[in-house]
C-alpha cells in the first residue's frame, strides 16, 4: 500500500511502498478515507524541530496523526468497535486510572508515557497511508460527520472546543466573546461560538482579507489587530469589555490584548503557542476575571464537537489534496487552512 514515510528528523517525507499494518489484539485496521495533515507531520520534517511538538518515538514512521476511515479487522481484544464502523481519530494516549482520567479530563493525565504510547503517526505508523492500524481506545465513531469532516475536526475543531468549554460559564447566549486569529482552531472557535452557543463573535486578526475570504465566517464584527485595543471593544459592546477572549495566536501582543480585551469577571483562554503571557494582579486583570493556558481536548470534547458539528452544520474551509501531493509538506501550513488528504 501507498504511505508517506520520514525516514529522519527534518528530511522530507517520501511516498513508498510498504506492507499493510499489524493489527495487535487490542487494535482495529482502518481503511483511511481522509487524513489531516497536522502541525507534527510538517515539524518532523523541518530541521531544528519546534520544541513544542512531541519527537516521533519510532524511525522510520509513517505520518499522520489524525484521519478518519471505515474499520476493515479487529484484534482478538476489541470490545467496542466492528468491522464496518466509520471512525476518526481520538486525543492521545491517556492511562485511564490516574485521577484526571478518572474524572473525565484524559488530556490532562499524568503519566507521559501513557500519552505517546501506541499513538499513530507518533510512535507508530500513522494515517497518512490507505490504510493505518490504531488501538481501539484511540478512536471514536464519527457519527454523524463525514470522515472529511471528521479528521479536521479531530484535531482543530478539538481544540477549539475545549478552549471554549473551560470557558464556558461566561459564554451563555447572547454574551459577546473575542476570537484572536484567523486559524483554522480560531474559526472553528467562531462556529461554535456564534451558531453552537448564540455567542455575538468579534475576531481579531492580521489579515483580515483572508478572514472574509472564507465561504463561512461566523464572526458578527471582525478587526485588524493593529486597531484593536480595549477602548475600541468597550466601544462595540459597551461596559468593561467582553465575557471571553479565546486567544489562538499568544504572542506577547494578542495575549496582553486579551488581558485588557475582557470585562469583570472575564474569562481569558490562551490556546495559541506564541509565548505570550497574561498579567494577572491587581491593576493588570479586570477583578475576578481568569486566564487559562490549554491544548487539545478530551475524549468527552471530541464526542461532543463532532455531534455539535454535526448538528449546526457548521462548516470550515479545507483543502483537498492527494497522498502524491503532501510529499514535501514542510512547505505548507496546516494549522492556517487544513489539509485533508485523501490516500
Ligand atoms: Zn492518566
Amino acid at each position: 500500500m501507498k504511505a508517506l514515510r520520514l525516514e529522519a528528523l527534518g528530511q522530507a517525507a517520501q511516498l513508498a511502498d510498504v506492507d499493510s499494518p499489524t493489527v495487535r489484539p487490542s487494535d482495529v485496521l482502518i481503511d483511511v478515507a481522509t487524513a489531516s495533515l497536522s502541525a507534527a507531520d510538517v515539524a518532523f520534517q523541518q530541521t531544528p524541530i519546534d520544541e513544542s511538538q512531541a519527537q516521533p518515538g519510532v524511525l522510520p514512521i509513517t505520518l499522520g496523526r489524525y484521519f478518519a476511515g471505515t474499520v476493515v479487522e479487529v484484534g482478538s481484544a476489541v470490545q467496542n468497535c466492528a468491522v464496518g464502523d466509520v471512525v476518526v481519530t481520538a486525543p492521545p494516549g491517556s492511562c485511564g486510572s490516574c485521577h484526571p482520567c478518572l474524572t473525565g479530563m484524559d488530556n490532562y493525565c499524568i503519566n507521559p508515557r501513557a500519552k505517546t504510547r501506541l499513538v499513530p503517526g507518533i510512535s507508530r505508523d500513522g494515517g497518512l497511508a490507505q490504510q493505518v492500524a490504531a488501538p481501539e481506545r484511540l478512536v471514536l465513531s464519527v457519527g454523524g460527520l463525514s470522515p472529511q469532516e471528521a479528521a479536521p475536526a479531530s484535531d482543530f475543531g478539538l481544540a477549539a472546543y475545549h478552549a471554549i468549554r473551560v470557558a464556558r460559564t461566561m459564554l451563555a447566549p447572547g454574551n459577546h466573546a473575542v476570537v484572536i486569529g484567523g486559524n483554522a482552531k480560531a474559526r472553528y472557535a467562531m462556529g461554535i461560538l456564534a451558531e453552537g452557543i448564540g455567542c455575538r463573535v468579534i475576531a481579531v486578526t492580521d489579515d483580515v482579507a483572508a478572514l472574509k475570504s472564507h465561504r463561512t465566517c461566523y464572526a458578527e464584527t471582525i478587526l485588524d489587530s493593529a486597531d484593536a485595543n480595549a477602548e475600541v471593544i468597550r466601544d462595540l459592546v459597551g461596559g468593561w469589555g467582553v465575557d471571553g477572549v479565546l486567544d489562538f495566536v499568544g504572542t506577547e501582543a494578542s495575549s496582553a490584548f486579551a488581558g485588557s480585551a475582557a470585562t469583570q469577571g472575564g474569562a481569558i483562554v490562551v490556546a495559541g503557542t506564541g509565548g505570550g503571557f497574561v498579567p494577572i494582579g491587581a491593576g493588570r486583570l479586570n477583578r475576578n476575571g481568569s486566564a487559562r493556558y490549554v491544548e487539545g481536548g478530551s475524549r468527552g470534547d471530541l464526542r461532543e464537537v463532532l455531534d455539535l458539528l454535526d448538528n449546526t452544520k457548521i462548516t470550515v474551509d479545507h483543502t483537498t489534496t492527494s497522498l502524491d501531493s503532501v510529499v514535501n509538506a514542510k512547505d505548507i501550513d496546516p494549522d492556517d487552512v487544513p489539509v485533508v488528504v485523501i490516500p
